[in-house]
């Protein structure tokens, strides 16, 4: 089939006895496959089945592991149950009610998603937006939130279960364009989703050009999240939709902002397909920044080799490589979980193979709930280990760029396992973090306007000191 008349084509969990490519796996592979998507989302589509997976290497294939249920991806106790009861054809009802308890036992909602991060207006969550660092604002519009294919590990995987409810989305730009105009600290917007570019762009319009407009020329940059140029990267090279997108990227520069692509890179698989180079190619040309990111995933991309090859494609295709992150601690964190300091070690791996112009990534970087806390370095200071950490983003803008210790620990894969070194009793976050969850309020910066507000009334409350004048005057 020639790429052009490639049509979208996506399979979830009933088409897992009958695709053919899943013909060769054993009976009892897909039953296991079947019964992991009873609990984690499944999504693939044939662009991902025909040109990214080799299935000569399944299961072993990092695009396989990155998008089909695994066996491993369950607790064996409950992997096993599910088993059971799929083969004895059990009864919806108490399959589903074993379903929903085991997705609440996986951690659905880390790092203080849903109450820390989302601003508040007169005591009403804002619908579709979260807040939590001073300068970039997360809008999450309504029909964006499903994806070309699902990552296995993806963070998001409760609402493309039905956990979560879409009302934290938002189905127009009105209430975000309000809160912007009102907090002048923002200089960066994240539209993200699941994945923002599933949207046509006429649709995908209808959140964008309100940002173009009057009072808001703080807003320096609009960002799309969006796993789109590795999953489905016809988005961007073919028909009608994909020219109109260009030109939406073309009135986002014309507008004095930059038009950033976040494109979420995790195998070097996804970059070798030509179409997908010519959609990086086509966006860098179209005026976009086109900036790269990825978890580290065991079973997946944990080894150093591969990041730095994608790191160099990426620069080649002019792309500059962003973050690397390290697996967040929820769902099947346990068969995707690499320990901290192997983290490490493959980050610098890659790093030193490249030169300094892909040497603009930053990792491995855990997006927990004080910040974005960077794993920095292991040291041994008077015959004690650490892991040097930094906070490279702060729920506080004054944590920003601090360095950190904690002991160094073999097994750590997540923040919450580190313990402060060099006889510290916390770091040095937690107290103000403990004030930020007594009060519920997670923003300690004030708007900027608020601050010009409040020097004025300073001086107009300030009394007169007649004394000092008199003085002044002798
Ligand atoms: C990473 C992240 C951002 C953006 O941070 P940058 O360092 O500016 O890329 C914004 N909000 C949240 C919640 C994030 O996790």
């Amino acid at each position: 089939m020639s790429i052009d008349d490639r049509k979208f084509q996506v399979f979830s969990k009933q088409h897992l006895e009958i695709l053919p490519q899943l013909q060769k796996l054993t009976p009892d592979h897909r039953l296991a496959m079947r019964a992991v998507a009873e609990v984690l989302p499944f999504r693939v589509n044939n662009y991902v089945l025909e040109e990214l997976i080799d299935w000569d290497n399944v299961p072993n294939d990092p695009v396989f592991q990155l998008t089909f249920p695994q066996p491993g991806m369950l607790a064996r106790e409950d992997f096993g149950l599910l088993c059971g009861m799929l083969k004895r054809n059990a009864p919806a009802a108490e399959l589903a009610a074993e379903v929903k308890r085991i997705r609440y036992s996986l951690n659905p909602h880390p790092a203080g998603q849903k109450s820390l991060n989302v601003p508040h207006e007169n005591g009403q969550p804002l619908a579709g937006m979260q807040h939590k660092y001073r300068e970039t604002v997360l809008f999450f519009p309504m029909a964006g939130q499903t994806c070309h294919a699902y990552c296995t590990y993806c963070f998001r995987w409760p609402q493309f279960v039905g956990l979560d409810d879409m009302k934290f989305a938002s189905k127009e730009a009105a209430g975000l364009v309000e809160y912007l105009r009102a907090h002048k600290e923002v200089t960066s917007v994240l539209i993200t989703g699941g994945d923002p570019m599933i949207m046509r762009t006429q649709l995908l319009r209808q959140y964008v050009e309100p940002l173009l407009g009057p009072g808001l020329e703080h807003v320096a940059s609009i960002r799309f999240g969006t796993k789109a140029p590795a999953y489905w990267p016809y988005r961007f090279t073919h028909g009608e939709d994909a020219d109109d997108l260009m030109r939406l990227i073309g009135e986002i520069r014309a507008a004095g902002k930059d038009a950033a692509i976040m494109a979420h890179f995790s195998v070097l698989r996804e970059l070798q397909t030509d179409v997908a180079q010519a959609a990086v190619k086509r966006l860098v040309s179209a005026g976009a920044t086109v900036r790269t990111q990825a978890p580290l995933i065991r079973h997946v991309n944990d080894n150093a080799d591969n990041w730095a090859q994608m790191w160099r494609k990426q620069v080649s295709l002019g792309a500059i490589p962003y973050y690397m992150f390290i697996e967040r601690d929820t769902g099947a964190r346990g068969y995707f979980e690499v320990p901290l300091w192997r983290a490490y070690m493959i980050f610098t791996e890659a790093y030193r193979q490249v030169t300094g112009l892909a040497r603009t990534v930053r990792g491995p970087s855990m997006s927990c709930t004080p910040g974005k806390v960077l794993i920095s370095g292991v040291v041994e200071v008077k015959g004690e280990k650490a892991f040097v950490l930094k906070m490279l983003q702060g729920r506080d803008p004054a944590w920003v760029n601090q360095v950190f210790f904690a002991k160094y620990d073999q097994r750590a894969t997540w923040m919450d396992q580190l313990k402060p070194a060099f006889g510290e009793r916390e770091f040095f976050f937690e107290e103000g973090m403990r004030q930020m969850l007594e009060s519920g309020e997670a923003r300690v910066w004030l708007p900027t306007e608020v601050d010009a507000l409040e020097e004025t009334w300073r001086m107009e409350s300030v009394e007169p000191d007649h004394e000092h004048d008199r003085k002044l005057d002798q």
